[in-house]
């Protein structure tokens, strides 16, 4: 017998997704912080699986370099600069999402950042940074998507939350409040937008190697490492593989849920 490929296993060699894969087809996403690390992981992975993504974040450099990559394999990719506390930047990534495409299916809060320090050397400035990168951004996000997603009567949202905002950490008391943030405005907003068939999810990714996770010295990262059940740190792609499943037909039943991708840190 020949080791033939059927014709959806030769497309995927070729790296072309089959059309039948494409589970996102015609679907607009914004995906924030997609200049690098778990952004640009889901940003791929969306444009793969057949959607429009509209990538923000500050670095404008990295931003068209992320977005130039999705669209050289002929996949659409919208790169805006956005600064995700600013009210105004918000609204006009929204705005011309709208002019761009006419809707909007899909959002993903994955900005994010972090000011470590132990509480009693905390800056409140440390503390407003943080708490505005990470969490109101969302808010505003969210505030500002879901006007067309009630006008269409459908929408997915995909907050990036953190297992440091279910458990806490000593040295970060302004990114877990922020994470744990995520959490209840995840599970509000679920409940304030289900009626209209809008579906709102978090993620809570463990330890993923990221430039996020890239000082962080290799005797520590042994030690987190014993702490994962799966043995290794994950993967931005990891995460992009469950931000794939939330966004997609086959979650349609899942709303106010915070899907924990952190190799069993957290059971
Ligand atoms: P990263 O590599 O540092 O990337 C962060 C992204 O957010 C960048 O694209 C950055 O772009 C953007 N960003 C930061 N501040 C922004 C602002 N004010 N306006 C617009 N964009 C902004 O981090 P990552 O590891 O991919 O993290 C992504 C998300 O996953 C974050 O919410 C993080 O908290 C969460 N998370 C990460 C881990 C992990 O282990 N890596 C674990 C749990 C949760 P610019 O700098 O160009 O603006």
């Amino acid at each position: 017998m020949p080791n033939e490929l059927s014709e959806s296993e030769s497309q995927k060699v070729m790296g072309n997704i089959p059309d039948s894969e494409k589970v996102l087809k015609n679907k607009v996403a914004i995906i924030t912080g997609a200049s690098r690390g778990i952004g640009k992981a889901i940003a791929q992975r969306f444009a793969e699986a057949g959607a429009s993504v509209v990538i923000c974040a500050r670095n404008d450099g990295l931003l068209k370099k992320v977005s130039a990559e999705i669209t050289s394999k002929g996949q659409q990719c919208l790169a805006l600069r956005a600064d995700v506390t600013s009210e105004n930047d918000v609204a006009e990534t929204v705005k011309k999402t709208l002019d761009t495409h006419g809707h909007l299916d899909i959002l993903v809060n994955n900005a994010g950042m972090v000011r470590d320090n132990l509480i009693a050397r905390m800056k409140p400035e440390d503390w407003d940074i943080v708490l505005s990168t990470n969490l109101k951004s969302a808010f505003l996000f969210i505030s500002a998507a879901a006007k067309p997603m009630i006008r269409k009567r459908s929408g997915r949202i995909i907050n990036i939350t953190s297992v440091i905002g279910i458990r806490g950490n000593a040295g970060q008391a302004n990114y877990a409040a922020s994470k744990a943030g995520i959490i209840g405005l995840t599970k509000s907003a679920a409940r304030e937008f289900a009626s209209r068939n809008i579906l709102v999810n978090a993620i809570a990714p463990g330890f993923i190697v990221t430039d996020m996770t890239d000082q962080i010295s290799s005797e520590q990262r042994e030690l987190i490492t014993k702490e994962i059940p799966l043995n290794r740190l994950g993967q931005p792609e990891d995460i992009a593989n469950a931000a794939l499943f939330l966004a997609s037909e086959r979650a349609s039943y899942i709303t106010g849920q915070v899907i924990n991708v952190d190799g069993g840190m957290i059971i």
